[in-house]
Parts: C-alpha cells; structure tokens; sequence
C-alpha cells in the first residue's frame, strides 16, 4: 500500500477512486503536515525574522508538494485512480492574510528565504477573516467577510504563549505555525502568526462592520480594518504592538535558548520589517531589553544592530504616522522610550524638522524609527531605491548614505511557474533540461528563438492556458470569452496610480472605434480584476465603470463579437495563477514614480505575456533585460513627473479638451452609460477626472491608445510576437526571489545558507 493509500484508509476505510474531492483534500493535509513535521526546524545559530502585517500565501496543497519533491508521484497515483490534484486543491481556501502586492512579496520571501536553506521566519498575525471577500451587487462592489479558517488548513497550534500589555489590560497570545519547507531542503522554517483566543465573530455585523472598540473580540478578527475613523485608527495600532510584541518576546526566548546573554542578541536574531507597520519593534525590543535588565543606551545599540528597514512606497499618504495621544491611549510603555529616541535624534540634527520622529504635530513617524534605529534601508526596485535618495528621504540620505541599499523584488518561480504553468514548466525541460528549477536560469531558451517548432509549441501552451482560465471563469462567474481572442490583462490592486481609468478609458476608445466600423482582426478580451479599499470612493467608482462597460459591450450585437471586458470577482493568488499564463498583454500602466515595483509584471514576463508599461517600477529592469523591440514602453518617465508635481503644472482641463480625449471622457456619463450605472458614482468619477485627476491619467492616454493599437497589430504576427513572449521568458530569471532573497542575505543579514537539495 502507497503512503497516500494508508491515510486514506485509515481516515474513510475505502479506495481512494471512492473518495470525494474534499475527502482526498483532507487526507493530503494531514500527510503533507505529518511528512514536514519530520523535517527538523533549521537550527543555525543566526536567524532572521521576517517581520510583515501581511502574508498572502495562496494555496499551499501543490506548492508544499512540489517543494517536498511529491508532487508528481502523488499525482500519478490520484490519476490512476481517476482523480486529480488541481481539482483537489479546490477544496482548499485560499488564506486572506494580505492585501495585495506586499503580502505577495512576504510570502514569495518565506519561499525563497526556506529554499536557499537560510534560517528565517515569517512573523505576522493570524486574521480569523482576513481581507474582505469582494462580490458585485448592482455593478458595484461589495464586502463580505472571508471566512478562509472553516474546514482544513495549515495551521499547527502551537504551545508558546505570550502576554501583551496595554493601557488598560492585558492580552495573551496564542501562536499558530504555518511550516515552510523549502524546495528539497533537510530543514524547514515557519510563519508564525500570533492570535488571541477570544476573538470571535459574533461581533460582525452586516458585511465587514464590527465594534470597532471591542479590542479582545476583534484583534485579529480582520486584516487592516479601515482606518478612516478614530477608532480604526487605533486598532491597527492595537495589531501592530499586539505583532511586534509577541515577536520581539519570541526572538528573546529563542535566543536565550540557544545561549545568548542579550548583549549579545544581534548575533543571534536580524529583523527585517517589511514596510512601516512592524517599525514599533524597535522601541518594543529596547523596553523589553531594558526589562532583562539592560542599560537603555546599550539596548539601543543592540537593536539598531540588528534591524533592517523596507521602504514600499512614495505615496505620502501609505507612510505611517500617529498620533502621539492615540500611543499614549494605547501603549503609553512605548511613549517614554520613543520621546527619548525623539530627543537623541533632535538633539544630534536640530535644524532638521524633516528627520524628526515626532513632528511639531506630535505626530510620530515610523518611517524615521526605522531608518535612525536600524542599519539598513532598501528601496525594491532601481529606481524606487533612486527616487528615495533623491527625493522622497533625501534627507536620511544625505545622513546616512551608508544605509541606503536597492533589493529589487522578485517572485517565486515554484508558484509562478512550476505550479501556476506545469505545461510550460515541463517543456522547458524538455527544451533546456531540468537545471533551470534550481537556478531559474532560462537564458537557454534564446537558442531556440528562431526554432518554428518551439514557437509552435509556445503558441500551443498559451492557447491551453486561456481554456483554463476560461474553464475556471465559467465556473466561478458564468462568464465565457473567446478562446481564439487575444488576452490582455490587467489584474492588481486598484488605486488610481495604477491607473485603470486609463485602460477603461481606452476600452471606451475601442468600443466607439468599432461601432464606427473599424473591426480588430482578432478578438480583444480585456480582463481586470483588483479590490478597492473600502474607504476609497473613487477607487470603487472605477470598478463601477468597467462593470459598466462590461454590461454594454456584451448587450452590443456590433460590438460584442470583437471585444469583450471582463471584471473577473474577488482577485487573489488563485486566480492569479489562472490569468497570468492565459495572457499575451500584462498592463503596467501606473504614473511614472509612483509604482515602487511591481511584481505582478514580473509573473507576465515569466509566463510569456509582453509588457505595455510605463517607465516605473521593475518595468525599467524589465526594459533593459528584454530591450526596446521586446516591450511596449509609452508615457512621461519619472523625472518627468517629478517635475510637474513640483511646479504643480498638470491641469487635466487642458487635456480634457483635447479632441481625442473629450469624447472618451464624456462617455462616462453618457446616457448609455447612465443607463446601465449609478449617476453619482459616474458623475464624480467624471469630475475627478476633468477637474483634479491628481494621479494624471490624461496626460498619457493619446500615447497609451496609440501604443495598444501597434501591439494589438503586432500580434497579427504570431509567430513574431511569440518570439518576443520567448525573450520575456528566458530574461525572466534576474527576477526569480531566490536571486533577491541571497541579495539580501549577502548585503544585509549574513546568514549561513545550506543550499543542498535532497536527493530525488
Ligand atoms: C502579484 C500579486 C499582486 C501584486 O500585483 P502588482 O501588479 O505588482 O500590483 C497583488 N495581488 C496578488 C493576488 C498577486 O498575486
């Protein structure tokens, strides 16, 4: 009897052929769990810890047996028995613990950081509903809570248990553990995820609305709640210590555990905060130091020696600040030790009111904790790295050169391509041999662009993928597109930097241009998908739109056999590894400077999609691995950008008014559209856009329209534009995050690697 036979016998005492989906799911689990618990944790001396509000790990059924090195003799077995694993993996629900692109990072980082045999662990919260589950009502999104913990999942309950203190009260931990084996590795690491017992959802209400106030039933119970009342404000703050408390006390335990007298901690633990939202470990850390008895002035040292700092943004807005009084309402123990760190640093630059941590508003910022009480500063892409030390932290960086350090993202190629494209996967082996899943390394591939069979077999995979995707938005949203058409996608989070407007106003563009008569020589299916905040109105007016648009065009009879707009419901890791190999356009349109990275662009270019993108971001290393004929580059550049911004010389009215532009604009509140749409949504989505636009759509829209028409003409050339999908491919391995992944180790936290795979 296989091993897969015994569990499956000892749980339902029948064949597996006999067993459900679900059935098979659950017995999967408990051997996958029970196989990793015998590989031993890494024990290394010198650990990292991953410090991140946000782990959005997707599925984890086929990636822990594909890193296991299972994968294919479990499912050769199922097949045998008239079963598969993608139709088991089904059962399994998707964790909601991220929002979008820096959670995805997070946890591409535990998968790289395990896989190179690194000691480190993910550290973060366990939210019991995670993000909100998005669903259209009425052409609009709504909320709803996502209920991601109900039936089986990879949870292991741990025994350690911690108490956090407040103002008013006490809370004590419980910690649960995610194990992450890295691919073919003797050891494993973990994601820690701290909760409390006695949150509980019988304080939701309607949707995602809750009492605000009611700190032990609701702590974990969501992933970021709306800050845009007081009370939101304050839990994240509540969150936030309740994370970097437990770490911090966690990250001493280990250490004395394995000898350290604290004076020495730095050579046991590093920290990385992933963005502003774990900067309170570092005064948490020194408080708890000082509570080992440890001199304030030493525990600064010892701390700032062992913090490394990731900077996600430009956006003002995303850059934490608060208040000093809601730290006194909630953890006045911080208060003293963040004054002082305060004075120390007014003291050492007293002209400098923009390095202060505590501006004249008292409010406190996070960012400047971090960047004087750490080591290290990274930007995640070249020009994000470049744009902090010109711009945005000019000052830290006329302090501290020293600190400033460019980490571009990276994606893990185990989910994004082994997992998400196994056809393209196993050709690539067939092509180049196996050595590319470990080094990622695909440049061999170049040698057969001018292979017609190979461009053939290209062309033949990605056909497969659409009828994949199309498969799965039938089932998920009865929605079927052409599979012959040409598949352009644009699929993130959405906030009016990233500019889905533009593309919406170009299906407005598109959908006109048709009705005139100018029928596309292939079908055009464009596909978005992304949450808004639900603070965010005018984010939530432009989902409204291209529902809208969606409506429209279908009901079109001269329209719909040539376009089609697709709003795909609730965008997460799973669909993304539908869409992404499906698609021949991935659109990285944001406002040159204002995407820090991007990593969604770099899944397209792995999986064969070729980039309309402006110069942000990774799109620029995108650039200039790929070269100009293998991109569609379009749009002002950042320095450009910067520019405007600073002579505040952008005035959407001017735009507006020019003769392309006016009717594509005025069509948001046209009668047709009105028809079908919510007046007040559509009429302030029109007026932002002709009055303020301060994300400045227009002003790249007449060049985006012309670029998408020569792509869409380019791909009449089929077996050229595969060509140019196969250079995407084979340059795609710079962005693997295992290369990110051994950067940061080799420039920020020194640790041992054990890079030795198992043999097979
Ligand atoms: C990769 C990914 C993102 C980030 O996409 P960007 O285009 O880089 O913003 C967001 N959400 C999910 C589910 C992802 O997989």
């Amino acid at each position: 009897m296989s091993l897969l036979e015994q569990y499956v016998t000892e749980a339902y005492d029948k064949p597996i052929r006999d067993c459900s989906e679900q059935e098979l799911y659950n017995v999967l689990i408990e051997l996958i769990k029970d196989q990793s618990q015998e590989i031993p944790n890494n024990q290394t001396k010198k650990k990292l810890y991953y410090f991140s509000a946000e782990f959005l790990i997707g599925k984890l059924l086929s990636n822990n047996l594909l890193n296991l090195g299972i994968y294919d003799q479990v499912n050769d077995e199922l097949i045998a028995q008239g079963k598969n694993l993608m139709d088991i993996e089904q059962a399994e629900f998707e964790p909601s613990l991220g929002n979008g692109g820096l959670g995805r990072l997070a946890a591409c980082f535990v998968d790289s950081i395990a896989s190179l045999g690194i000691n480190g662990d993910g550290i973060g919260l366990n939210y019991h509903f995670g993000l909100f589950k998005q669903h259209f009502v009425d052409n609009q999104q709504t909320s709803l809570p996502d209920p991601w913990l109900e039936g089986k999942n990879w949870l292991v309950k741990s025994r350690r248990r911690y108490t956090v203190p407040f103002n008013k009260f006490s809370l004590e931990s419980t910690l649960y553990e995610i194990d992450v084996i890295g691919y073919k590795q003797e050891t494993k690491n973990r994601l820690r995820l701290f909760d409390l017992d006695s949150v509980t959802p019988d304080i939701i209400e309607d949707g995602i609305n809750f009492d605000k106030t009611n700190i032990k039933e609701n702590l974990t119970l969501f992933l970021y709640p709306d800050d845009s009342d007081h009370a939101g404000e304050l839990l994240r703050i509540y969150q936030q210590y309740f994370m970097v408390s437990n770490g911090a006390q966690l990250i001493i335990d280990e250490a004395k555990d394995k000898g350290s007298n604290l004076h020495d901690l730095a050579d046991y633990a590093v920290i990385q905060i992933n963005d502003t939202h774990p900067a309170f470990v570092i005064p948490e850390m020194i408080r708890l130091l000082g509570l080992e008895g440890i001199e304030f002035d030493e525990a600064i040292q010892i701390v700032q020696s062992m913090t490394a700092f990731t900077n996600h943004t430009i956006l003002a807005e995303a850059l934490e600040k608060w208040p000093l009084a809601d730290l006194e309402e909630v953890v006045p123990q911080l208060v003293p030790i963040i004054k002082n760190l305060d004075a120390r640093m007014k003291a050492k630059y007293p002209k400098r009111p923009d390095v202060a941590i505590i501006d004249e508003n008292k409010r406190v910022h996070m960012a400047n904790i971090a960047i004087h009480f750490g080591y290290s500063v990274n930007g995640v892409a070249a020009l994000h790295t470049e744009i902090l030390k010109k711009s945005e932290l000019k000052a830290f960086y006329e302090i501290y050169p020293e600190k400033f350090n460019n980490k571009t993202n990276g994606i893990t190629f185990r989910r994004w391509i082994m997992d998400a494209n196994k056809e393209l996967a196993d050709y690539l082996d067939q092509l180049i041999g196996i050595e590319w899943r470990e080094s990622h390394n695909l440049e061999a591939l170049l040698e057969h662009k001018d292979d017609e069979a190979v461009i053939e077999k290209l062309r033949a995979i990605k056909f497969n993928n659409k009828v994949r995707l199309n498969k799965r938005l039938k089932a998920m949203q009865g929605i079927e597109f052409k599979e012959e058409s040409i598949i352009d996608v644009q699929i993130k989070r959405f906030h009016e930097y990233k500019r889905q407007q533009m593309l919406a106003l170009y299906v407005i563009y598109k959908y006109l241009d048709i009705k005139k008569g100018h029928i596309p020589a292939t079908p055009i299916t464009i596909i978005f998908g992304g949450k808004a905040a639900p603070a965010y109105t005018i984010a939530q007016d432009v989902i409204h739109l291209i529902i809208n648009l969606s409506e429209i065009i279908d009901n079109d009879a001269d329209v719909n056999e040539h376009l089609k707009v697709i709003m795909v419901e609730n965008y997460n890791v799973t669909s993304a590894q539908y869409l992404i190999p499906a698609a021949d356009i991935s659109e990285q349109i944001s406002l040159a400077s204002k995407e820090a990275s991007g990593t969604g662009n770099m899944k397209f270019m792995l999986n064969g999609a070729l980039t309309i993108g402006t110069e942000d971001g990774a799109n620029v290393e995108i650039h200039e691995l790929v070269g100009d004929e293998n991109i569609y580059i379009f749009g002002k550049d950042s320095d450009e950008i910067i520019e405007i911004y600073a002579n505040d010389a952008y005035d959407a009215s001017v735009y507006y008014n020019q003769a392309e532009i006016k009717p594509l604009v005025d069509f948001i509140i046209s009668d047709e559209m009105l028809a079908v749409g919510n007046e007040e949504r559509l009429n302030r989505l029109f007026n932002e856009l002709v009055s303020k636009d301060y994300f400045m759509t227009l002003i790249d829209l007449v060049e985006f329209i012309e670029t998408k028409e020569k792509m869409y003409a380019d791909y009449e050339d089929h077996d050229a534009w595969t060509k140019k999908a196969l250079v995407n491919i084979a340059k795609a391995g710079y962005f693997s995050s295992d290369r990110t992944i051994s950067d940061y180790n080799r420039d920020i936290w020194h640790l041992e690697t054990h890079h030795v795979a198992m043999d097979q």
